[in-house]
């Protein structure tokens, strides 16, 4: 049976401004066909399984022609494939999803259109520039400023001058000087209020905002580059008063999260909202043990605490007792301690309670309160990966404790955006990196391998890890308690000081 094509748009780059009916689109998709206008965190929710087809253009390499993009979807959909056309802002607004749904009709595939928040939009709302205002205007017109190579504009700059509205230009930053001219000769004032606004409404956007005669030397002289708009009117005024973006303490800072994909959320949502350009780099990933034989054999003798080290092994310890066809009720006798709140809340999932959770969330802290409330002799079952640091058994085994060290899972090195995050540190443009363990330190660095890593501040959580991060940062910082809250508020302080 044919699938069916479903257009969705992606926004203009960052993952909060794609709509869940979208990302809803995404996790159901068998193959996602995308253009290079879509943000990589995007791209990251495409599942795994999912064919992915790239049809974008880059600058200097030639695009996929459209006819063979409509092609490419209907034999993806005549696979029987779900499909997703994933296009940058809304779909249907400069990106030739009319023509894509033409085609589908024509071969009997059926479509669903998904629309997206357009740039056309969000750029302006991200540098404080209300694109229509009741004391400046009332209509806004968006207009593309793609001239074919060697071809003058064909835009009727005398209708639009009339028109006094706010004017939107899409694809113009090559034509900047052209439309710029074109406004001024049919009688536009040189002093209207204007703008050109970089990758809009991301971490990394830049604005130039300027009065229209001095526009293009402006922009020219910033450097700005595609993707960009142009936006002209006197709305633009005040894009300085209203601007609420380039504030934020993070604003154009890249910072890189290093935590495994399932944890990574809030401390990558934290930092956007303070502005941060955050590049999602998964260094590690966690690997279940199919070798149960471990855990049978330690639940053969009374234990008087469960520990567990990290979040991901209180899923590891479900997954591995359902593999001796048992549940966390094998654990009934046991109390149990946690690392640190994290692991607490992990827990509190399967509806238990920590019984311990140490004012320091690191193995020192752990075996430390352990200790103290354990009485000599008493035996402890650690749950945990097989890469488990060695100071929670070391501390309590000279406290006379009994220690039987279960691995559950693998933490494996593992991160698909090496080459990109090596080419980022390379040109300087990456601020902080953040780990919160010592096998992202190390996942990190296996990662990246010899890139140069001066200027780069390595923010860390826990001491264990800022001793790993030494071995390659000049600078690390360590943040003050081990959450994630603490280690925000470490990035902040620190990049906000460098430079
Ligand atoms: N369908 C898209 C537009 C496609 S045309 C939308 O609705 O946003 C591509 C043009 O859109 C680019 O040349 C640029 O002018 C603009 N554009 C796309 N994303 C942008 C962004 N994040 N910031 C500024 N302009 C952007």
């Amino acid at each position: 049976m044919t699938g069916t094509v479903t257009l969705v748009g992606a926004g203009p780059g960052d993952k909060g401004l794609l709509t869940t009916a979208g990302a809803q689109a995404l996790a159901r998709a068998d193959a996602v066909v995308y253009d290079r206008l879509v943000g990589e965190d995007i791209l990251d929710l495409i599942p795994p399984q999912a064919e992915k087809v790239s049809v974008g253009k880059e600058n200097n390499h030639h695009p996929v022609p459209q006819h063979e993009i409509n092609d490419i979807l209907v034999r993806l959909a005549r696979e029987g494939k779900n499909v997703v056309r994933l296009k940058g802002g809304d779909c249907f607004l400069f990106g030739r999803g009319g023509e894509e749904c033409e085609h589908l009709l024509a071969n009997h595939v059926p479509f669903r259109v998904i629309p997206g928040v357009t740039s056309a939009l969000a750029a302006p709302a991200f540098a404080g520039i209300p694109v229509t205002h009741r004391d400046f205007t009332s209509s806004v017109h968006i207009i593309t400023a793609h001239a074919r190579a060697g071809k003058t504009l064909n835009i009727d700059f005398d209708s639009l001058v009339r028109l006094d509205g706010t004017l939107v230009f899409l694809m113009g930053l090559t034509a900047l000087e052209q439309v710029t001219d074109g406004l001024l000769r049919a009688g536009m004032s040189p002093e209207m209020p204007a703008a050109v606004i970089e990758n809009g409404a991301r971490g990394t956007q830049r604005k130039v905002v300027s009065v229209l005669s001095d526009l293009a030397a402006n922009v020219r002289a910033a450097g700005l580059q595609s993707p960009a708009l142009i936006i002209v009117g006197r709305v633009c005024s005040l894009s300085d008063a209203l601007d609420w973006f380039t504030p934020l303490p993070l604003h154009g800072k890249t910072v890189v999260v290093t935590r495994p994909r399932e944890r990574a959320g809030t401390l990558a949502d934290k930092l956007r909202v303070l502005g941060a350009n955050v590049i999602e780099a998964p260094c590690i990933e966690t690997a279940q043990r199919t070798d149960t034989q471990p855990l049978a054999d330690a639940l053969q003798q009374p234990h008087d605490w469960a520990v567990f080290t990290s979040p991901a092994g209180v899923p590891a310890a479900v997954h591995a007792l359902r593999g001796l066809g048992r549940d966390l009720r094998a654990l009934y006798s046991m109390k149990i301690a946690v690392i640190g709140k994290g692991t607490a809340a992990a827990l509190a999932a399967y509806g238990l309670t920590a019984d311990l959770v140490p004012t320091q969330y690191d193995g020192e802290h752990l075996a430390h309160a352990l200790v103290d409330v354990m009485p000599q002799g008493g035996s402890t079952l650690l749950l945990r990966a097989e890469q488990g640091g060695r100071i929670l058994p070391e501390k309590l085994a000279a406290a006379g404790i009994q220690v039987t060290d279960v691995p559950l899972y693998d933490t494996v090195h593992r991160c698909d955006k090496a080459d990109a995050l090596r080419g980022l540190l390379e040109s300087g443009k990456i601020d902080a990196v953040t780990f919160t363990s010592v096998s992202t330190v190390e996942g990190f660095a296996q990662a990246v391998g010899a890139a140069d890593y001066k200027g780069v501040t390595a923010c860390c959580i826990g001491a264990q890890t800022a001793d790993a991060a030494r071995k390659y940062f000049a600078n690390v910082k360590v943040s003050k308690n081990a959450t994630i809250d603490d280690l925000v508020a470490c990035i902040k302080e620190e990049i906000n000081n460098v430079q």
